[in-house]
């Protein structure tokens, strides 16, 4: 492989993210040295700055206002869509700009494409170090459901994190070319994917090594975070049953049940039964067993909904389930039993599991990356348009340009007149949705051609054409055919950022990584000084008493003023406080070194010693 063509394949998952390369023997997870391949989606915000993956995670239920989980759903997304989702998320979600929304944490603003950029540069630089070099290209991949301001705001997302974007994928896509399914004969796939946050299924076509997405259903608010909450509301019922209507549970408590819900869902994959106990504080506490097949009850409701999807997507692919040749499983909650029962009996097939479903999608991306490098020559992807896009004609109705499940790229194009004499612009609202009105459609912006010469109505011919790229990101432009008069327009999601917008958080994220490396390091001296307090505590116990007072008591100084520190913001000072406590235990260390070295020689000649 020629190095500088290394792309990084990228899963941004709602729940975790990570990250896979093609190497000569095919794609590969790219894992740390502990062997961890995956990075838990969470950002904890500090007075010292960020920190990302499994310590933010562990920190949720102490900062709950302050740690940030779920941005996927956020991304691309306005006020009213996450309306519901953000009641459930224990962090202030606000109107951002354009519509978009915001993460208000302390005084600061921060948009989801931002928080994404968070994740991913802590992904890229994972991968750096993992591959002992610097990356600046990137395959992110997204649901398939994802309109096209989610596509765009994960793109930016990207571009915020230092990587140019090379292609966005569909993850049903991705899974497949994990498995190598682009090698198959001919065969019609479903991909199954049920995830933390989202849900989507997928129809695919293989053929002569070329895919095709025939349909994909899903929902985008539909995932293992809804199961939780299911086992989250059995238990606040219980505990208000038993000690009072009126009992609130802090933002803090609130986090710990979110915790302890997913751990006794997890462990129902497994077993017959989980037990829930939960300290609420004041003396107060619950306990509880649940059985697998009361949990089975209580997300049997959207199971049931995921077979619906899988339904509608066999109809648009105009297919009888059994004429589904494989099932392949993605998402951690497809360990889930009762999926996988159900989704069986459904296309009639046990489905496909051989691969880790929390890596497969990331290992597709890899896969992409690879092909995108030009590792692999051998395969054509091709995707569909998830909803169709078009423009407001008179009256409000939708006029369909391209219709939901074209394949990209494509293109179409439309040619209209005006209705008013003398009319020099004309106002272009563009929409994705199914329905006929307008108003019931998704505006993904609006743009206006002007500078059209005055002629009599009906006379100008407005030609607009809509092109979606590989990458499912619509480009939008109108011409004036009759005068020539070409306008160039450049369509901002109605959920989007502008460009100067991004660049400005581009900016950002570099005046802000100071600051954020700071909070590694404090994170890292905070490890370290932990380790020399102990340290000086075991010294204590064993060779305390070589100390004179003067000695002790400057000991006791060090040790007391480095404690004082453990709690503050700032690195340097406690790396000073570590270093002067590591200075007045030097007597205790040298004794130990002594001991050590008597015990050594007992009964040896020195010169075997040395
Ligand atoms: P993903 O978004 O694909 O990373 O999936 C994460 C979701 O899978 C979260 O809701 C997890 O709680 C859930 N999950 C992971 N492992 C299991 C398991 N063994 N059983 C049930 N759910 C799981």
């Amino acid at each position: 492989m020629s190095d500088d063509r290394l792309i990084l394949g990228i899963d941004l998952g709602t729940t975790n993210s990570l990250a896979a390369v093609m190497t000569p023997a095919g794609p590969e997870v790219l894992r740390d040295g502990q062997g961890q391949a995956i990075v838990p989606s969470v950002i904890e915000f500090t007075p010292g700055g960020v920190t990302v993956g499994a310590e933010a995670r562990a920190h949720a239920v102490a900062n709950p206002l302050a740690t940030i989980y779920s941005v996927k759903r956020l991304m691309g997304r306005g006020m009213d869509d996450v309306a519901a989702v953000a009641e459930h998320l224990p962090y202030q979600v606000v109107p951002g700009p354009h519509g978009t929304v915001c993460v208000q944490i302390g005084e600061r603003l921060l948009t989801p494409q931002e928080l994404s950029a968070i994740i991913l540069r802590e992904v890229k630089q994972r991968a750096e170090a993992a591959l002992g070099r610097e990356i600046t290209e990137a395959v992110i991949t997204v649901p398939a459901y994802f309109d096209d301001a989610q596509r765009q705001a994960t793109r930016d997302a990207g571009r915020i994190a230092g990587l140019n974007v090379r292609r966005i994928v569909n993850e049903p896509t991705a899974a497949a070319l994990a498995y190598g399914l682009d090698r198959t004969d001919e065969s019609t796939i479903a991909v199954y994917d049920l995830g933390g946050g989202t849900f989507d299924v997928s129809i695919l076509r293989v053929a002569g090594g070329v895919f095709q997405v025939l349909s994909t259903q899903g929902d985008t608010a539909l995932g293992g975070d809804d199961f939780d909450r299911a086992l989250i509301d059995v238990i606040t019922s219980e505990t208000r049953r038993q000690f009072g209507s009126d009992l609130t549970f802090p933002p803090s408590t609130r986090q710990a049940l979110r915790n302890f819900a997913e751990a006794a869902k997890i462990r129902l994959s497994d077993e017959d039964e989980a037990r829930i106990e939960v300290d609420l504080g004041e003396g107060r506490s619950f306990a509880r067993t649940i059985a697998r097949e009361e949990f089975e009850d209580l997300i049997g409701e959207w199971v049931d909904h995921t077979i619906e999807h899988c339904q509608r997507a066999l109809k648009d692919a105009r297919l009888q389930p059994d004429q589904i040749d494989q099932v392949v499983m993605v998402g951690g909650s497809t360990r889930i039993p009762l999926v996988r029962q159900r989704v069986g009996a459904f296309f009639g097939r046990a489905p496909y599991t051989a691969i880790n479903p929390d890596e497969v999608v990331a290992m597709g991306a890899g896969v992409q990356a690879g092909i995108l490098a030009g590792l692999r020559q051998d395969t054509l992807l091709l995707d569909v348009i998830p909803l169709s896009l078009g423009i407001e004609t008179l009256g409000g109705a939708m006029g369909k340009l391209i219709m939901r499940n074209a394949t990209v790229p494509c293109q179409a194009s439309e040619t209209f007149t005006t209705y008013v004499d003398a009319q020099t612009a004309v106002d272009i609202n563009v929409l994705q949705g199914e329905r006929e009105l307008s108003t019931d459609c998704r505006s993904l912006g609006r743009f206006k051609l002007a500078g059209i010469p005055p002629m009599p109505a009906g006379m100008p011919r407005v030609r607009v054409a809509f092109l979606v790229d590989a990458n499912g990101i619509l480009n939008v432009s109108a011409q004036e055919l009759r005068s020539g008069k070409e306008a160039s327009v450049q369509i901002t999601p109605a959920h989007g950022l502008t460009r100067d917008e991004v660049d400005q958080m581009v900016q950002d994220s570099y005046a802000h990584a100071r600051q954020d490396m700071r909070a590694h390091q404090l994170i890292d001296t905070r490890n370290e000084a932990n380790r020399v307090l102990s340290a000086i505590d075991k010294a204590l116990a064993d060779v305390g008493d070589v100390l004179d007072d003067r000695q002790r008591r400057r000991l006791d100084e060090a040790v007391a003023a480095l404690n004082s520190r453990m709690t503050g913001d700032d690195p340097d000072a406690l790396y000073e406080a570590m270093t002067a406590a590591n200075d007045a235990a030097e007597p205790l260390t040298t004794a130990q070194m002594n001991r050590v070295l008597k015990e050594t020689v007992k009964g040896r000649k020195l010169d075997e010693v040395g």
